[in-house]
């Protein structure tokens, strides 16, 4: 049996925690494991980078959600945080989802609990509810329509003019959608993801004025998104080079571009995909301490573990399912949500 004694987790995302040697053995035996159990692994891009790597399928949470549905295999191992593994479970309720390690919770899921919706609902009888895919399934299963960062302003304007909207839990997504759809009666509860929050409007100041031809990759979880977008609207950034995306939106983007620089404001995990993708391009976090400390709890030792025991499924009741389920299918029947979530 391979053993592997990694180095603690790296909490500065875009580190290998494996020499070369150890990595091949260890991903051998990875993809051995989840050929023998009939299993496939799936990595968030904000994952280790070995774990990226040897991941069958990396992506964002939703194209993740899609391919956990999508797959024959019998069971998926999520490599990501707790709310994208419920996410899964809910699409895929026949298949067995482990995840490595059940504490990778998410700041935003947090930001708001059903019984908080519940109360908010109670304020506001007859408001639609929107919730970003970063949510618990429990909020799901109080939410009427959920939606990803890429297709939050489709999702609200799909929503009649007269009717008023509860936007949860993340603020700068809410603001983002305020602004681009111009919906007035939207109320946005004020949560937001620790990490995403602290990538701020003086960080992109520093280094736009570092990096002035560079081009800006922006997710709208972040903090500075609406400075962002105000130095556009001031003629002061270019439009063509600046963009809001879902983490998907930019390995997208990342492939395509041009140009020499591009300054990358989400957790820095994605830089090693990024990276991958485009090697004539420098990709540069808008802010080096944005790394979650969740996302890295996944390391190749329990993702290795988690094959060797079968540890770690994912249970969501049965009735809460089936109203989340509703929520996400209520989304997709919106319009194709493309590449979105975190
Ligand atoms: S980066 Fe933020 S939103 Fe993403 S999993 Fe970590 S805490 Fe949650």
């Amino acid at each position: 049996m391979v053993t592997v004694t990694a180095a603690a987790p790296t909490v500065t995302g875009d580190e290998r925690t494996l020499t070369p040697a150890q990595y091949e053995e260890w991903a051998a035996e990875v993809r051995r494991l989840a050929d023998e159990r009939g299993a496939v692994v799936l990595a968030h891009n904000y994952q280790v980078p070995e774990i990226q790597d040897v991941a069958h399928h990396t992506g964002d949470s939703l194209y993740l959600s899609r391919v956990a549905a999508q797959t024959d295999a019998r069971e998926i191992v999520f490599c990501g945080v707790h709310f994208m593994a419920e996410t899964a479970k809910i699409l895929s309720p026949e298949k067995t989802v482990l995840l490595p390690d059940h504490d990778a919770g998410c700041s935003l899921a947090d930001s708001i609990t059903a019984e908080q919706l519940r109360e908010w609902k109670a304020e506001h009888p007859g408001a639609v509810v929107v919730s970003y895919v970063n949510t618990t399934a429990a909020v799901k299963a109080e939410t009427d329509v959920c939606c990803t960062s890429s297709n939050a302003a489709d999702v609200v304007r799909s929503i009649p003019e007269d009717r008023e909207i509860l936007f949860c839990p993340d603020q700068f997504l809410g603001a983002h959608v305020k602004r681009v759809t111009g919906r007035e009666n939207i109320r946005i509860w004020a949560g937001e993801c620790h990490v995403h929050a602290g990538i701020s409007p003086s960080d992109v100041r520093s280094q736009i004025a570092a990096h002035p031809d560079a081009e800006i990759l922006v997710h709208p979880e972040c903090g500075c998104t609406t400075s962002v977008l105000d130095l556009v609207s001031n003629g002061d950034l270019p439009a063509e080079r600046t963009r809001v995306l879902s983490t998907g939106g930019m390995a997208e983007a990342a492939a395509a571009t041009r140009a020499g620089q591009v300054l990358v404001a989400t957790e820095v995990g994605i830089l090693h995909q990024l990276r991958a993708l485009n090697s004539g391009t420098q990709f540069i976090p808008m802010n080096d301490r944005a790394a979650c400390r969740y996302m890295k709890m996944i390391t190749p030792e329990k993702l290795l573990r988690t094959l060797q025991t079968g540890q770690g499924a994912i249970e969501v009741p049965d009735d809460v399912a089936a109203r989340a389920r509703r929520a996400v299918e209520a989304m997709i029947a919106i319009g194709e949500p493309g590449r979105g979530g975190e």
